[in-house]
């Protein structure tokens, strides 16, 4: 085949796809997009906000490292990074790998959304709940904290969306919430008689809280198991790599995001396991 035919044919493809797509398809693109436009918005969050004396909105983004403000070609979501190859257009200073990262999960986990949830007040206020927990999951790795700014909120309006959902109720949600705050907050004590010190942040306690008022306390359980059992994994592993074993201190809120990310979309699939597990029809 000439290049003309190869061309032609790719069009012909184009053509066909662009004509079976399905309005199912054009909102599957737009909920990616909308996605990567959040994720955007979050980096700004997550480099800003933990520091006092800096706001979101201002300064305009800039360079970190020659300061001159970008133009709104050099903010495009995903395809900014693309386009300039990773490097500032002006400096050619390597741009933080962060911002394509979270703006690429952003707009799958808004696509994931979407697919579970439909364009229903549910999908809306999970998607809500996603990005805070992105948010949170890098903040912690960057500075070692879970800012109240996130979590606090975060478990009002997991209160508040049980009011409007149809997928959880309020008494789960309530339950979840204090459950979920109080159950961590008991181990932190424990562990604080236990090993005279300071195991769990104050902000993983509010972390789970609001899991717990977004996706009710049935999805406790589950989310301190495997949260736990992840950082751990991962806490051996650096142990064994540093080749000590001193406190290093591993920020365990990405832990309980993941966890909890895993039950927003699998949570039938746990149930089921778990089922079949407490029938003794699952052995390990
Ligand atoms: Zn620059």
């Amino acid at each position: 085949m000439s290049w003309v035919d190869e061309l032609s044919f790719i069009g012909n493809q184009l053509c066909y796809w662009w004509f079976f797509m399905e309005l199912n398809m054009l909102v599957s693109i737009f909920a990616f997009i909308f996605g990567a436009v959040i994720g955007s918005f979050l980096n700004v969050v997550i480099l800003r906000l933990p520091s006092d004396n800096s706001s979101i909105a201002h300064p305009a983004s800039h360079c970190p490292q020659c300061s001159t403000t970008l133009r709104w070609f050099d903010n495009i979501p995903l395809l900014s990074y693309a386009f300039l190859l990773g490097r500032c257009r002006y400096c050619k200073a390597s741009i933080l790998l962060q911002y394509p990262i979270v703006e690429l999960l952003m707009a799958l986990l808004s696509l994931a959304v979407y697919i579970r949830f439909d364009l229903t007040i549910t999908a809306a206020g999970y998607l809500l709940f996603c990005a805070a927990l992105l948010a949170i999951i890098w903040i912690d790795i960057y500075h070692q904290i879970i800012p109240d700014t996130i979590s606090l909120p975060g478990i009002v309006l997991g209160f508040c969306f049980s009011l409007i959902t149809p997928v959880l109720t309020w008494q789960d949600s309530l339950i979840g919430l204090v459950a979920g705050g109080g159950s961590l907050y008991l181990i932190a004590l424990f562990y604080l008689l236990a090993r005279k010190q300071d195991g769990m942040g104050g902000g993983d306690i509010k972390l789970l809280g609001m899991i717990g008022a977004f996706l009710g306390w049935q999805s406790l359980l589950f989310v301190v198991f495997f949260s736990s059992l992840t950082g751990a994994i991962v806490g051996i592993v650096c142990i064994i790599r540093q080749g000590s074993d001193t406190a290093t201190r591993i920020p365990f809120g990405p832990f309980l995001s993941m966890a909890a990310l895993v039950f927003l979309f699998f949570q039938e699939q746990i149930f089921y396991f778990f089922r079949l597990y407490m029938e003794g029809r699952l052995t390990f």
